[in-house]
């Protein structure tokens, strides 16, 4: 494919993926093992910090103490979230183990997606978001010589990616409502600014909030819908952009009683 004709900016260094098949296969037995979880610039979507901190048993306040740290979002208006490396030789992810990934079940959504990168585009009159996916390659990963392939949708279902995609890209249209700079005159890390990074990245502390401003009665929602939120912390970050949207930006993302 044309760099040029392709409807989307394709990233340095990487190639576009459509409905062929692509070579790959990570395991125990290729010669870079490991290699890739370390010094590894890992951006940190919601869901993913969700998923790690139930996984490690952390208070979500607690988990971005530990391993993470504030970046440079993808515009000036709202930061993201960057997994920290460990300080020892070699700059190890801090989940790594003699034995691999101390957390696979619960990895972050690029460490899923890997090799492929995926980018999602949104054109303000389409209802659809287009769905992108490109090919890393990186010479130390010898996983692309290996004989077994894959579609882009093997690989998706092969490392369970569909419901973090879901939750991804929920959090792409929140983070473009956050691009129109909703903070009313506030600017960056004014009242607004903060109650939404609570929302999006420390989810427990939310869960307080909601209990503290009986939130949810201000809603009409399903009971069964309710009682989700109240378990269920992937339900209740939904909740929370929806929230977001209707508190920030007047849309018709809640219905009010
Ligand atoms: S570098 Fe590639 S093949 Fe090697 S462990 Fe990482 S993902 Fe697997
Ligand atoms: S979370 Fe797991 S797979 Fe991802 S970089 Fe860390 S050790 Fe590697």
């Amino acid at each position: 494919m044309n760099r040029d004709s392709y409807p989307f900016p394709i990233p340095e260094g990487r190639t576009v993926v459509g409905k062929e098949r692509f070579h790959f296969h990570c395991h125990p037995e290729v010669s870079c093992y490991l290699t890739c979880c370390h010094k590894v610039e890992m951006y940190l979507y919601p869901h993913d910090i969700l998923r790690l901190k139930n996984r490690l048993g952390l208070h979500s306040g607690e988990f971005l103490q530990r391993h993470a740290r504030i970046a440079e979002g993808s515009h000036p208006y709202f930061p993201a979230v960057m997994l920290n490396m460990a300080d020892s030789e070699g700059y190890p992810c801090p989940f790594l183990i003699k034995a691999g990934c101390s957390v696979y079940k619960d990895r972050p959504s690029s460490c899923r997606t890997y090799p492929l990168e995926r980018a999602v585009e949104r054109h303000p009159e389409a209802e659809q978001l287009r769905i992108h996916y490109f090919m890393t390659h990186h010479s130390y990963c010898k996983g692309h010589q290996e004989e077994r392939t894959y579609t882009v949708g093997e690989w998706e279902r092969d490392q369970g990616i569909h419901e973090y995609n879901l939750l991804n890209d929920l959090w792409a249209e929140v983070d473009a409502f956050f691009a129109t700079n909703p903070w009313q005159g506030e600017g960056a890390a004014g009242p607004r600014q903060q109650l939404a990074f609570m929302v999006c990245y420390n989810i427990d502390e939310f869960r307080s909030y909601v209990s503290r401003h009986n939130l949810l009665s201000d809603f009409r929602l399903q009971k069964d819908e309710r009682r989700r939120i109240k378990r269920d912390d992937t339900e209740l970050l939904k909740f929370g952009f929806n929230w977001l949207q209707f508190a920030l930006g007047d849309r018709r993302t809640l219905i009010p009683r």
